[in-house]
């Protein structure tokens, strides 16, 4: 199944320090590197990563999940749901493993297992609806329910099948920053990306580019 999700625009807030020895965490906003990755499942592997080799999660609350998937574009159910407190999250944080794991069995040349993901599935129902748009158009549209925490992430599990399934794993690689662990999907016409952002990874790499150029010179 297509899983339809929004681009974010960045250039928003900073999130988080690296002053920290453990994850670092703050409460609000964007990080510019929150959707990178350029497919909504490679995004939410994304949301556990190493910038500047400091482990960082965007996810600390169940709050961070429900944040991040409105940030992803993605339609969750409207109705209350009573789960215990931080169950969302740590439904989220396992399927990011599952995830995790599957895409570097892939670029590994192993096979990844399935199982882990096709229970979370089985779970994850959904069905699809007839709708009746003005001018009388039908429309088929998706109802996601919210019974189970697996149906309520069900749409970032079928973005990971689909990846799984369908992706072009010689174009899903890691950025090549040092420290960084952000994997996106290369997208580029000429298939030739290389930095989870030019204005971080990209960047760093030019000024350690010219370093090594003046230190050259000066020798
Ligand atoms: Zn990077």
């Amino acid at each position: 199944m297509f899983v339809t999700y929004v681009r974010i625009h960045h250039g928003l807030q900073q999130k988080g320090d690296t002053m920290h020895s453990g994850p670092t965490h703050a409460t609000a906003g964007l990080h510019p590197l929150d959707f990178i990755g350029d497919h909504l499942a490679i995004d939410f592997i994304n949301t556990l990563r190493t910038p500047d080799g400091v482990l960082y999660d965007v996810f600390e609350t169940d709050k961070d999940v429900r944040d991040w998937l409105f940030h992803a574009g993605v339609s969750t159910p409207k109705e209350p749901v009573r789960w215990p407190q931080g169950a969302l999250l740590w439904k989220a944080r396992q399927l990011r493993e599952i995830a995790l794991k599957a895409v570097e069995a892939m670029k590994a040349g192993k096979r990844p297992s399935l199982d882990t993901l096709n229970l979370f599935l089985e779970h994850a129902a959904s069905h699809p609806q007839l709708v009746m748009r003005p001018g009388s158009k039908i429309e088929i549209k998706r109802v996601r329910g919210s019974r189970t925490l697996e149906e309520f992430l069900s749409p970032i599990a079928e973005a990971v099948a689909e990846l799984l399934a369908d992706g072009d794993f010689d174009l899903i690689r890691h950025c090549e920053g040092e420290e960084c662990s952000l994997w996106f999907y290369d997208r580029t016409k000429a298939h030739r990306r290389r930095w989870c952002s030019p204005a971080a990874c990209g960047n760093r790499a030019k000024v350690a580019a010219f370093r090594a150029r003046v230190k050259a010179n000066a020798n």
